[in-house]
């Protein structure tokens, strides 16, 4: 094997893989070094086996990032459009859900298929199992003088289990630390470190909940009941599905207004985001003054999901109809529905997080480029960066966005 490339990208996940591949159409020689046996593993199991790979509608705002108009030029760089129009290309077939979100109708293993084919049509060279022990640069003032061109391929010497290899740019796609089972490494921060690039504070994110004590209880008794809730944390809000679990709160909603929420904050639920149950109930006393709460909430709601509540909230009326009921009582139902505010006890962590937020201080790299603006031919791509997508594909779409924006400057 050859020891010395025009780019060498320690990650042969998505963001390593879509590097590659760019880079390879380019021309530049490139080698990817990737610990485990495999690549794109995350991407096997994205979505449920069927991997989201973009979003229609991707726009700065769905990116949780220090700088929120990092993003910019990498998304236009390399759009969902562009992304697809590869998928196409391969004969994958997709199908859109809600909200844009776009799914391979088979398996992920397409996609995964389509990157591994695209590089071997480039040559790129990858080494599976293979351990990084030390990065060393060995020039500074190579790059201020171009004509040093020698030192400048010779730039970067990466010290592996499987010998030692030279290249003229590093880009690291180390991804998070997400899923310890795959047994993801800190590795991507260290090297930011060593090369005097900030790393600002990770946290697992896009994660479910956990409670302690009766809502514990609750949320375990109601495990498996799904309904259209939306959650505030601070500023933001999403409306999507709530799933009740063994240890908490999970779902959709849940999963996205974890990149906001900061441990021991509370969160204001909705419960039925589409009504106002202070006039429901008050309307139901008009033309129902016999009926009990509860039978009216479970038009709305899950029986069981109402019975619960009823424990919780309003158990010393639980057998009065709403004729007897005070305004007072029926505003605060009302309100507990519209505006349940709880605090988790925290979050499942990485061994269920989709993501990592946090990483790479993105006020150290060019967003056009990825590139250090301290190391020149230091790079940081994808999950790495602190840059968090929304849940549905916008991770996926950084990476891939990040990963062309780079292999577009590599020298
Ligand atoms: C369960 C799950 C489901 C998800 N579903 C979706 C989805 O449907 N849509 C979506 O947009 N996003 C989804 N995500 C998020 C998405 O998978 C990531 O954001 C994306 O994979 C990040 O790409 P990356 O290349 O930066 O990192 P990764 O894909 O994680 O790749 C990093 C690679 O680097 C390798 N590596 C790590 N350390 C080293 C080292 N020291 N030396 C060499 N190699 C190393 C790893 O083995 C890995 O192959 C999901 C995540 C999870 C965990």
């Amino acid at each position: 094997m050859n020891k010395n490339y025009d780019a060498i990208i320690i990650g042969g996940g998505a963001a390593g893989m879509m590097c590659a591949w760019q880079a390879g159409l380019r021309g530049k020689r490139v080698l990817v070094l990737e610990r485990s046996k495999k690549i794109g593993r995350k991407i096997l199991m994205s979505g449920g086996g069927r991997c989201n790979f973009t979003n229609l509608y991707v726009e700065p705002h769905h990116f949780i990032c220090a700088n929120p108009h990092f993003v910019k030029s990498a998304l236009s760089q390399y759009t969902a459009w562009d992304f697809i129009a590869s998928v196409v290309e391969h004969n994958i077939a997709y199908h859109e859900r809600d909200h844009g979100q776009l799914f391979c109708d088979n398996k992920a293993k397409d996609i995964v298929g389509m990157l591994v084919k695209e590089c071997e049509a480039v040559s790129v060279d990858v080494v599976f199992s293979c351990a990084v022990n030390k990065i060393t640069c060995n020039r500074l003032e190579a790059a201020e003088s171009k004509k040093h061109t020698e030192q400048i391929d010779k730039r970067f010497t990466i010290t592996t289990d499987k010998g030692a290899f030279e290249s003229a740019s590093l880009v690291v796609a180390t991804g998070g630390l997400s899923i310890p089972h795959m047994d993801p490494t800190p590795f991507g921060y260290e090297v930011a470190r060593q090369f005097g690039l900030n790393v600002l504070p990770v946290r697992a994110s896009l994660v479910p909940y956990t409670f302690s004590g009766a809502l514990k209880e609750m949320f375990a008794r109601l495990s498996g009941n799904a309904v259209l809730a939306e959650i505030r944390a601070g500023a933001q809000s999403f409306k999507e599905a709530l799933l009740f679990t063994h240890r908490g709160l999970s779902g959709p909603v849940v999963l996205q207004i974890s990149n906001y929420w900061q441990q021991s904050d509370a969160i204001t639920i909705d419960l039925l985001p589409d009504s106002n149950v202070s006039h429901l109930l008050s309307d139901a006393k008009q033309a129902q003054p016999k009926a009990l709460a509860r039978t009216i909430l479970a038009k709305a709601l899950p029986k069981n999901v109402v019975l619960e509540l009823e424990q919780l909230w309003w158990s010393e009326r639980r057998a009065q109809v709403l004729a007897d009921w005070p305004q007072s009582a029926i505003e605060s139902v009302g309100a507990q529905f519209n505006n349940w505010e709880i605090v988790p006890a925290g979050t499942e962590g990485y061994r269920t997080a989709e993501v990592t937020l946090g990483g790479v201080d993105t006020d150290e790299l060019s967003s056009k480029t990825m590139q250090s603006k301290k190391q020149p031919g230091l790079y940081f791509i994808g999950e790495v960066v602190d840059v968090t997508g929304h849940l549905g594909g916008f991770n996926f779409q950084w990476a891939w966005s990040s990963a062309y924006a780079c292999a577009q400057s590599l020298p």
